[in-house]
């Protein structure tokens, strides 16, 4: 890295705190997607300084977006002086809500010694300000550069990201001849490098039953009785089975390098009561039982086969079981992403956190998902990444921050990045 670029970035701490504070204190929280526009329009005003042609994409009629809560994204390109490469820095605008716990004010961005302390301080917009401030200082030092820098700011990231890339992705913004590598600056560590994420498969389980009186439940079919079979089945069959299926993909933490299963809600019978409710028990047989599930699949497995997997485990109750009848119902799906290690983006991160930093990337990849997955499969670009400063295990906690060093460290192996994929012939 030239020094004088190193120099200029240790010398934008201030205006790198400030950038960060001022992101910090837009409320962005999804749910419901709110003050999408505003940041969007700041961080505009802030990219057309150094000379980016700057689009606010809104997702019209995306999951989520309404005229009370539009899904806006903002998408900055600057062209260099010559053809090349484009790099983009894509990171995501919301951020999701408090929660309980917080010793400091979660939109104030109250600066304490090294820390920014808020609401989305790690994921990501302190990643998001590291990008910036890494591309503006390339900028001034290398003004005749080859190719395109891209930033963008992108809605929804928390809730699927259907309102934010995935959109953008769709209409082309994303298309492998107009992006050729792709860093999203998620908070994974300034010397780790995110090459994907596991899969994630929901559904609904609903087992039948027949309602009857209480008090004469043989009359009756009990569907929490069913129920009850289906959780006992799968503690003696699928976790044992889940936990020792292991991938190759470098997942952190360790317990995440096998497939998981969380049963997220449970509902059947009579519907809960308020805290303070004085009614007695109804007395009636429950017909319906159901349950959610947030299955993480190994790029291994494939969903075709978690799916049978699961039919396979509720048919083989259907054939034991006395009048055992359920349905299941998908809510969504994720196809596993992983990056080649030997992808020109990667490579390049490699060498450039070595050269500026000094220490070997460690290559990671993600236990759950973030937007890599659209940019591979509606994009089709592969050559996608994570790399950004911050602790990921701080991340949706309160008193979430961020560390002033690790931001510009990171930047400066973004710059250095920018550098080594753009001064070329
Ligand atoms: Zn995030």
């Amino acid at each position: 890295m030239t020094d004088r670029l190193a120099t200029r970035i240790e010398d934008a701490r201030d205006d790198l705190i400030a950038l960060t504070q001022s992101l910090l204190r837009v409320p962005t929280l999804n749910p419901p997607g709110a003050h999408y526009r505003d940041i969007c329009e700041d961080l505009a005003t802030r990219l057309a300084l150094s000379g980016f042609e700057t689009h606010l994409v809104r997702a019209t009629g995306a999951p989520g977006d309404s005229d009370a809560y539009p899904r806006w994204n903002l998408v900055a390109r600057r062209e260099g002086a010559r053809p090349g490469q484009c790099v983009h820095f894509n990171s995501h605008i919301d951020v999701v809500e408090v929660g309980a716990g917080w010793t400091r004010d979660p939109f104030g961005a109250e600066l304490d010694g090294d820390r920014i302390y808020g609401r989305g301080a790690c994921d990501m917009k302190g990643g998001l300000a590291a990008s910036i401030l890494a591309a503006e200082a390339f900028l001034i030092e290398h003004p005749d550069f080859a190719g395109a820098i891209e930033i963008s700011g992108t809605a929804d990231e928390e809730s699927g990201g259907y309102g934010g890339v995935a959109y953008l992705a769709e209409q082309g913004w994303f298309d492998p001849d107009r992006v050729h590598h792709v860093i999203i600056p998620e908070p994974l560590g300034k010397d780790r490098i995110c090459l994907g994420h596991r899969g994630g498969w929901w559904a609904e389980i609903e087992t039948k039953g027949e309602i009857a009186h209480g008090a004469m439940p043989f009359l009756g079919d009990c569907a929490i009785r069913h129920m009850g079979a289906v959780l006992d089945a799968f503690e003696r069959d699928l976790f044992p089975a889940l936990a020792a299926r292991r991938t190759e993909m470098p997942v952190i933490p360790d317990g995440a390098r096998s497939s998981t299963m969380n049963i997220n809600a449970i509902h059947g019978g009579q519907p809960e009561e308020p805290e303070d409710s004085t009614s007695l028990p109804v007395h009636c047989v429950p017909d319906s039982c159901r349950i959610t599930i947030d299955r993480r699949f190994l790029i291994e497995e494939g969903i075709e086969a978690v799916e049978a997997e699961m039919r396979g485990l509720l048919d083989g109750l259907k054939a034991r079981r006395a009048n055992f009848d359920y349905e299941l119902r998908e809510i969504n799906r994720v196809i596993p992403s992983m990056t080649d290690p030997a992808a020109p983006v990667v490579m390049t991160l490699e060498a450039a956190i070595a050269e500026t930093l000094g220490s070997k990337a460690q290559h990671v990849a993600s236990p759950g998902s973030y937007d890599q997955k659209h940019i591979d499969r509606i994009g089709r670009l592969k050559n996608c990444v994570a790399y950004g400063p911050g602790k990921l295990e701080l991340a949706h906690k309160p008193d979430e921050w961020i560390s002033v060093t690790d931001m510009l460290e990171s930047a400066r192996v973004m710059a250095r990045v920018l550098e080594k994929l753009l001064l070329t012939d």
